[in-house]
């Protein structure tokens, strides 16, 4: 070939092989293979001027560069890397001193010719035939190109790390952003982006959505009695198993502390198909929840409350289905036997009923809306023994409401111990002008009811206490009545309280005894002094019925564990004829008296004093 042809052809080649590839690695593995067939190359190397991060080192004076072995064709015979050979070494810092293509005879003949890669490294070729100068000075462009093709490669490639490095880092904020960190769930601020979509897309797409809100019963208590490790372990734990059961069509959030939100999508549109659905997964997640579980040595049976709203709904915004779905489970949590409840329309009006009567009860206080009642007690011999305070409230537009309206409302929020406490010091006032007007021989005491969180009060004896004190009455003509529930629920810290009471001269009595779950070792256990039993078991008790054996039974109950007993709710002489056979003879009821104001009450009593 003429010597033109093969330098034109050469340059050619090796342009050629300094081509578009972005991987440094194999544009230069290629260049080089290239290079050693066409120059009939001994070896070759490569040495760079890079720092770790693939990003050229900023020069300022020539002589610090720091340069690092790239790459080596053949591989070294002796299986040494090659920039351990210190001819090499030598030569390539020669090199990159000179800045300048240069050449080396080797003491074996063969050749080594080091070339600049402007800014970027060198190029070692060795041969055993000389170059021609011809085609020293043809390879010069071919490295020129070579050279700026690794500038663009580096480039590139710090580029394509920046942009993964920030793409990671977005990848990981958003992750933050959508999940909760304890659980690893969605949290509660996504969870309602998905909510939104699902919203649309079942307008869109006709299909039906449901959002399904669980709620841990007793969880707080787990967390309060075993620590917040444990409760954190727990809520870990649970969050495993629902994620275990989520699917695209059933996404899983821990909305707060204990409760989560299943977002169930892409439902059929005809309502007992979907229902039949959504049945089926509450099951499943009712199961997932309340398989046992062991933490830190103690095994823990969770149980839930489920509430649960269809979407979209006529008459529903997107923004309440949740508050809606909160509501459903809350009503859920209040009841004794179901535990889970699909959202009703009548649970919202419900609340906002509550709320203007929590509003209602706070201004009844303030204007002295509230009255005491007393029911007289009797005995056999139809003398009045006691009376039990029972609050009235003339509302200015209901009129008379009855307590068992808005006593249990009063008892969710904190406005129980406000009302038990104003009842406590008017019927303290009242016993007070008793007294003082000499009370009978045969009257005991006047009781008054007492609701589960006054009695948790930290300072609730002291309330008490406080209150017989500043009136000057006798502690024994004060009683309390106490469910038997609420006994039981804090067993060992009512008990002490009933304890501390009973040594002051205040006794207790068990209220609407047979309606709970006391069993005999508790009830033996309770140091109160008077069981009540219940209105339900009084009714027709001269039947046949189921609550006449019962009322036997607790009767000869009381009569076993030294306890009076006296019969709550007693309307007729039939049931009163009854009781007395059975041996109970203390009563409360219609047939003796209806509850009445203080004035009307004072006019029962014969008392021993005249008034002063
Ligand atoms: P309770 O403690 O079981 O009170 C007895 C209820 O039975 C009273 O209803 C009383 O009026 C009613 N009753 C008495 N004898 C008869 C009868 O022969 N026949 C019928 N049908 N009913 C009779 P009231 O006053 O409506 O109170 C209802 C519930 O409200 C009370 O049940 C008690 O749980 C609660 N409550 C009333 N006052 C207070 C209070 O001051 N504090 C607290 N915490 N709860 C109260
Ligand atoms: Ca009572
Ligand atoms: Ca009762």
């Amino acid at each position: 070939m003429n010597k033109a042809l093969f330098i034109v052809s050469l340059q050619h080649e090796l342009a050629m092989a300094v081509n578009n590839e972005f991987d440094l690695d194999k544009l230069l593995k290629h260049f080089i293979k290239v290079c050693f067939t066409r120059l009939s190359l001994s070896s070759a190397h490569v040495y760079l001027h890079q720092n770790g991060n693939g990003r050229p080192i900023v020069i300022d004076d020539q002589t610090q560069f720091q340069t690092r072995h790239f790459l080596s064709v053949p591989k070294n015979k002796e299986g040494k890397a090659w920039q351990d050979t210190t001819i090499l070494i030598d030569f390539s810092q020669k090199v990159i001193q000179a800045q300048n293509d240069i050449s080396f005879k080797q003491t074996n003949g063969s050749f080594l010719y080091g070339f600049d890669l402007p800014n970027h490294g060198i190029i070692i070729f060795e041969t055993r035939v000389e170059f021609e100068p011809i085609i020293e000075k043809a390879l010069q462009p071919i490295f020129n190109k070579l050279s700026s093709s690794c500038y663009s490669n580096i480039v590139y490639n710090s580029l394509l790390l920046e942009m993964q490095a920030r793409k990671e880092a977005d990848k990981r904020a958003m992750y933050e952003a959508q999940h909760d960190t304890l659980t690893g769930l969605f949290n509660q601020r996504h969870i309602k982006d998905l909510l939104e979509q699902a919203h649309f897309q079942a307008i869109e797409k006709n299909h039906l959505g449901c959002l399904i809100f669980l709620g841990l019963s007793r969880f707080k208590a787990i967390n309060d009695e075993m620590g917040h490790s444990v409760g954190d372990k727990i809520l870990m734990t649970l969050a495993e198993r629902l994620n275990a059961i989520s699917s695209e069509q059933l996404q899983v959030a821990r909305f707060s502390g204990d409760e989560f939100i299943l977002l169930l999508s892409c439902l059929p549109k005809h309502e007992q198909k979907a229902q039949h659905i959504v049945d089926e997964t509450i099951l499943n997640i009712s199961k997932t929840i309340n398989l046992p579980l062991t933490c830190e040595g103690s095994l823990f049976k969770l149980t839930c409350s489920i509430g649960y709203n269809f979407f979209p709904q006529n008459n529903m915004q997107q923004k309440d289905i949740i508050p809606f779905a909160n509501i459903a489970m809350h009503e859920a949590k209040r009841s004794a036997s179901l535990k889970v409840q699909r959202y009703e329309k009548e649970m919202s009006d419900k609340i906002h009923l509550k709320n203007a009567y929590v509003k209602e009860m706070k201004q009844a206080l303030r204007n002295d809306e509230f009255c005491l009642y007393y029911q007289p007690q009797y005995n056999q011999n139809k003398e009045i023994i006691g009376a039990e305070a029972l609050l009235r409230w003339y509302h200015p537009t209901r009129k008379m409401v009855s307590p068992e309206v808005y006593i249990p409302i009063a008892e969710e929020s904190s406005l129980i111990l406000d009302i038990g406490l104003w009842v406590l010091e008017q019927a303290c006032q009242d016993l007070k002008i008793l007294e003082q007007l000499g009370l009978p021989a045969s009257f005991k005491k006047l009781s008054i009811n007492v609701s589960p969180k006054q009695l948790q009060q930290a300072n609730f004896k002291d309330l008490v206490l406080f209150n017989v004190e500043k009136n000057k009455i006798q502690p024994k003509h004060l009683g309390l009545e106490l469910t038997e529930n609420l006994l039981v629920e804090s067993f060992d810290q009512s008990i002490i309280l009933i304890e501390e009471l009973k040594k002051q001269g205040i006794d207790c009595s068990i209220d609407d005894f047979g309606t709970g779950y006391s069993s005999l070792s508790y009830l033996r256990r309770i140091p109160a002094s008077l069981l009540k039993i219940d209105r339900s078991f009084v009714i027709n008790i001269d039947q046949q019925t189921e609550g006449a054996a019962i009322a036997k039974m607790i009767i000869s109950l009381g009569n076993a564990l030294n306890m009076d007993v006296l019969a709550e709710g007693v309307e007729t002489k039939e049931e009163l004829a009854c009781l007395v056979s059975l041996g109970c003879y203390q009563y409360q009821g219609y047939l003796f008296s209806r509850p009445v104001p203080f004035e009307d009450f004072l006019a029962l009593l014969p008392f021993s004093a005249t008034a002063k």
